[in-house]
């Protein structure tokens, strides 16, 4: 590392970065002390500081944080000469990537001070700061493995962990003090009116054959609420996880579930505080079992789980209809509208979800369902006719132009030139990362990780570019398909049409279509049709691209 001009540079104006973890060890950790420290500091140096960035609540596990991606955001302006932080700890967990935010600051020429680390002189320096980071990580993992070892061993000696008990328990908190006779561990205790309640949803499951979706209805009749719902009803998720938990037949179980990323987060959210939000089952052979009194007799539990796998196959979920507009169909008030099974036998509906939403009580919206095999076929021939009229993808180029045209008008362009720079900034920080990995620094995962918004961020300036050219050019004859590329991709289009499997229909609907709202009578479509991405899509035997500049067409 090339720290050698260090000391030839004076620092005058600093930066502070701060960060507290969510983690139990870290609470007395808070953001004020460190920020206390910082200060300090900062004074017996005569550094003056600028501006203060911190992160509450995130974990060093990930590099995108919002404290500090504004740091870094503010370093290319270099409004400051160095970066104060307590410890390389705050910056990050890993020492591979404290090294990726040192090197972009060093090189713009801004320092990296740490309050609890010596400034890094030599050689000698560096290496004892990389031990140091290495053996913080190896602590931590200790601390962690000995929490859990802890609560382990409480679990053994018949400690209940969760202080929430499942419906038809209260949690009883451990009394007296401990190793005295007179000491109880936290257990649980039947809640007698509750358990009646627990007693009567099994027994009308294994007993009565009840549907869920009726016992919801039943209990809300009967105005029994469950112990935590906004809308002070039951739903039919919750009815299912209680029919199966081993709770309730005398077995509690420690450990079942473990915490993980998650594979399929639900919300794409830009900025995440913890990694760990999904729970994955652990086998259960590693489950803890704690013995707790039971509520319902092993058989009544046995004949309930049956009946409940019976429902389920009744369903018919197994049986798959295609829906082409899946994903993309929504209801006039705002739900997403889902393909629905035949009932009794008849056709096939896109229904608003809200009536979902809203059970067991009245939904919202009264909008009817949608046919769903005439709207998916108008839908398609729509698709297709545009694809194969070259008349209708002229026109609806020209549309495109003219409103490309009157936003530029009204003044929405970019700065051309720093969009530019920041890309080529972000090109080399994506080469960055990709020399950590092949240095074997980080791990595969790790690289994917920490590249992906680079390259996300990459594509919003790239998509930026574009837009901004299209807005420039009033013309956009360089930009789009002149009427002879159009022609011939129409009549090779109107072909391939012609002959492709449900599947292929669905991505090309998906690819050309954002969103249809759809009212019975009506459907509103809004979607592109980008002719380079179809084209490619369409003809992929055809490695030769001849809508390279990308042509973006309004489609409807
Ligand atoms: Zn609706």
């Amino acid at each position: 590392m090339g720290n050698e001009n260090i000391e030839s540079k004076e620092i005058r104006s600093v930066a502070i970065y701060m960060r507290v973890s969510t983690s139990l060890q870290e609470v007395q950790d808070t953001i004020n002390n460190q920020r206390l420290a910082l200060v300090e500091y900062a004074d017996n140096h005569n550094f003056k500081i600028i501006k203060e960035y911190a992160d509450e609540g995130w974990s060093g596990d990930i590099l995108k944080r919002p404290g500090l991606d504004q740091l870094r955001l503010d370093a290319q302006n270099k409004l400051w000469d160095a970066v104060l932080i307590y410890d390389p700890d705050r910056l990050a967990r890993r020492y591979s990537y404290q090294e990726v935010i040192m090197d972009e600051l060093t090189e713009r020429g801004i320092e990296t001070l740490f309050f609890t680390i010596d400034p890094i002189k030599n050689e000698n320096d560096q290496l004892m700061y990389e031990v140091r980071g290495s053996f913080a990580r190896y602590e931590r993992t200790k601390i962690a493995e000995r929490f859990r070892l802890g609560k382990l061993r409480r679990v053994k000696s018949g400690y209940v962990l969760t202080t929430e008990a499942p419906y038809g328990y209260d949690y009883v908190l451990n009394k007296g003090k401990k190793g005295t006779p007179d000491y109880v561990p936290g257990h649980y205790e039947v809640n007698e009116r509750e358990a009646k309640i627990v007693k009567e949803i099994f027994s009308w499951v294994a007993d009565l054959k009840i549907t869920l979706r009726s016992i919801v209805r039943k209990l809300q009749e009967l105005g029994i609420k469950p112990r935590k719902s906004k809308r002070g009803v039951w739903n039919t998720s919750t009815l299912s996880t209680l029919l199966r938990n081993e709770t309730y037949i005398g077995i509690a179980h420690w450990g079942a579930t473990i915490s993980t990323v998650p594979i399929k987060p639900l919300k794409d959210d830009r900025y995440r505080k913890v990694k760990k939000t999904s729970r994955r089952m652990r086998p259960k052979n590693d489950w803890h079992k704690i013995v707790v009194p039971a509520i319902v007799d092993e058989d009544v539990f046995v004949r309930a789980g049956l009946q409940l796998k019976k429902n389920f196959e009744l369903l018919g979920r197994n049986k798959k209809n295609d829906y082409l507009l899946a994903g993309v169909i929504f209801c006039s008030c705002g739900h997403r509208r889902t393909g629905e099974g035949p009932q009794h036998g008849k056709h096939l509906y896109y229904r608003c979800t809200d009536r979902v939403y809203s059970f067991p009580l009245p939904p919202n919206c009264r909008e009817k369902g949608i046919n769903a095999r005439i709207a998916d076929e108008a839908i398609w021939q729509r698709v297709k006719t545009i694809m194969s009229t070259p008349e209708l993808m002229l026109k609806q180029i020209e549309r495109y132009i003219k409103e490309g045209r009157n936003k530029g008008a009204s003044g929405s362009t970019i700065d051309m030139e720093s969009t530019q720079t920041e890309l080529v900034k972000l090109q080399v920080q994506e080469d960055r990362i990709a020399v950590l990995y092949s240095r074997e620094l980080i791990t595969l995962k790790k690289f994917q990780e920490y590249v992906e918004p680079v390259r996300e961020k990459i594509r919003q300036f790239e998509d930026q570019i574009i837009k901004a050219n299209l807005e420039k050019t009033p013309k956009n004859e360089i930009l789009l398909p002149n009427p002879k590329e159009i022609a011939i991709f129409a009549r090779e289009a109107e072909h391939k049409l012609e002959n492709l499997d449900f599947g292929r229909k669905q991505l090309l609907v998906r690819k050309a279509v954002n969103k249809i709202i759809a009212s019975p009578g009506t459907l509103q479509v809004y979607g592109f049709l980008n002719l380079s991405e179809i084209h490619v899509f369409l003809f992929t035997n055809d490695r030769h691209c001849r809508f390279t500049k990308c042509g973006k067409i309004h489609a409807f």
